[in-house]
């Protein structure tokens, strides 16, 4: 766990897009932690989230709570930051981070997989981004940090429109970085090589199903040889990496995509 760091985020709200599980959820604990208060994001069992939302705020004692707005619908996404704004007073931190995966060849890909992974993985950043924007520019302080993917780099096979979003959004983080320059707004994206999350574990388990072998044999022989580490990222780590760029100390660093990729891109 890399969770010894700290950076003052006290008065900051951070809304962090797809934050009831995986990298969401250890970037939601971190920034509350360090003093932000949260707006937890997405879909799952409600008994489960309303532990996680008591959960974050004994452990941080900070305002927390939660939304479920479906963010394949683009007018959902812009909601979304409207009633965090009204229930917070604010948006300061915005962390696109909600993710869907669809893997099939090409011939074969679905229309409907085609929109539903662009609209939630890079649509959601354009609306939820222009909506928190004019306050941002008002308050002169806004960092945004969209999770693409190694996959907004290189590609893979079997995975056009997860491809395609990612790299959009490496787009669209480069574009709002010019346009924040002058305004104190930084946005920069994050480039996760494989961590074991739900979303990660169904690759694995239909990898394991198709081949005939265990979950962590699968793992082994068909993910983790990607990584020169070995190993699957933590959660923690790519949330480390987001609270650094929501710091002052990152005031300088925009339009960038910082890998945590435990060396895949460099092999
Ligand atoms: P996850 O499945 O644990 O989390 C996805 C989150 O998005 C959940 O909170 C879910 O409820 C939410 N979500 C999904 N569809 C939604 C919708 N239509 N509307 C609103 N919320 C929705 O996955 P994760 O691995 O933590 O993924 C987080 C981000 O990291 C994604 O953008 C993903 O592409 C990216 N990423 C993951 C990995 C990995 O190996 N896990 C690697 C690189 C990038």
């Amino acid at each position: 766990m890399t969770d010894d760091i700290s950076v003052n985020l006290t008065d900051k709200v951070a809304l962090i897009t797809g934050s009831t599980s995986g990298i969401g959820l250890a970037t939601a604990r971190m920034l509350a932690k360090n003093g932000a208060d949260i707006a937890l994001h997405g879909f799952g069992d409600p008994n489960d989230i309303k532990s996680l939302v008591a959960d974050i705020a004994r452990a941080s004692g900070r305002k927390v709570l939660h939304f479920s707005h479906d963010l394949s619908d683009l007018s959902m996404a812009r909601q979304l930051v409207e009633d965090v704004t009204v229930a917070f007073g604010k948006v300061d931190i915005l962390v696109n981070n909600a993710g869907v995966q669809h893997v099939a060849d090409i011939e074969e890909f679905p229309d409907a997989a085609w929109h539903r992974v662009i609209a939630v993985n890079l649509t959601a950043c354009f609306a939820t981004i222009k909506a928190a924007w004019p306050q941002m520019k008002d308050r002169g302080w806004g960092r945004i940090i969209n999770t693409a993917s190694t996959l907004a780099l290189v590609a893979e096979p079997r995975k056009a429109a997860y491809v395609a979003s990612k790299h959009g959004v490496l787009g669209l983080t480069r574009e709002i970085a010019l346009e924040g320059a002058r305004l104190g707004i930084t946005c920069n994206t994050i480039c996760p090589a494989w961590v074991l999350t739900p979303l990660a574990a169904q690759q694995v388990e239909a990898k394991a199903s198709q081949l005939g072998k265990s979950f962590q044999e699968a793992a082994e022989t068909e993910f983790l040889t990607d990584m020169p580490t070995r190993r699957f990222v933590d959660p923690s780590e790519v949330a480390a990496g987001v609270l650094f760029l929501c710091s002052d100390l990152a005031k300088s660093i925009t339009g960038h995509a910082l890998p945590i990729d435990g060396g895949s891109l460099v092999v």
